[in-house]
């Protein structure tokens, strides 16, 4: 299959034509108008500022100060560590369900190459050297930092797992970010009972499924750290992940995730 066709339904893509489009044609995997258009992107500037969810999908009575009630109760529940803030690129709809299935269940590795743009685009923003930056530059003529070194590190899937799927979904979504990849942590157990219990109970679960891996040390200490996933759902998984990381001493940690919900 090329790059005219669309990555999920395997259709013709028939991309508008533009410059950009004309000069990568046949190059840039993607998918169609009809499958795109059934995605639900996350407005960054109207999403929950600590874990990324999109603000207009829920009752204003559960958002104060930009800040969702989930979010919230994670401030009050003591457990968010040094956990700073997740980004998501699209809401959990029924539409992501089905590609994030594909994606994992069926091994369809290539699926995720169709998010690169916008994986890159967020992840810029998340740096604070997006477009962004620069338009607020020109207004106000204040310049701010170059942009945050970020320490890239994939949500791990245990060795079972990794051998039974043959890939790691957040490695190859961390890996659309064309940066170096830090694996500083292990998943020593299985996930298989984690996924079939529900939300409810993943909360619950207080035991730590992740460890620190200490070649990684080096790296870690005093820095910026973005955790990759494929989804963010009820965030015990990413700040699991993040208390595994305090003891090397990073600064603070964020993550970015394809899908929330
Ligand atoms: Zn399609
Ligand atoms: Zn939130």
């Amino acid at each position: 299959m090329n790059g005219t066709h669309c990555l999920i339904c395997g259709g013709i893509r028939q991309d508008p034509l533009t410059v950009r489009t004309l000069l990568l044609a046949g190059t840039d995997p993607g998918f169609c108008k009809n499958c795109r258009r059934k995605l639900a992107p996350i407005d960054l500037d109207d999403c929950c500022a600590s874990c990324g969810r999109d603000l207009r999908l829920i009752d204003k009575s559960f958002v104060s100060g930009s800040v969702c009630s989930d979010c919230r109760n994670w401030a009050k529940s003591g457990r968010n560590g040094l956990f700073g803030r997740n980004r998501s690129l699209f809401t959990y709809n029924e539409w992501m369900k089905e590609i994030i299935t594909m994606f994992k269940f069926r091994g369809d590795a290539l699926l995720a190459e169709g998010f690169r743009t916008e994986f890159r685009s967020v992840y810029r923003k998340l740096k604070g050297s997006g477009w962004e930056n620069l338009r607020d530059w020109l207004k106000t003529g204040e310049r701010r930092a170059a942009g945050v070194k970020y320490i890239i590190v994939p949500i791990p899937l245990s060795k079972e797992r990794l051998q039974e799927r043959g890939f790691n979904q957040a490695v190859l979504l961390a890996e659309l970010l064309g940066e170096p990849l830090t694996h500083a942590l292990v998943r020593p157990g299985s996930e298989r009972k984690q996924s079939k219990k529900n939300r409810r109970e993943r909360l619950m679960i207080r035991k730590n499924p992740f460890l620190f891996n200490e070649e990684a040390a080096g790296s870690i200490s005093g820095h910026k750290v973005l955790l990759i996933d494929d989804i963010y759902t009820t965030g015990a998984t990413l700040r699991f992940a993040a208390g595994a990381l305090e003891a090397a001493g990073p600064q603070r940690i964020d993550s970015l995730t394809l899908a929330h919900g």
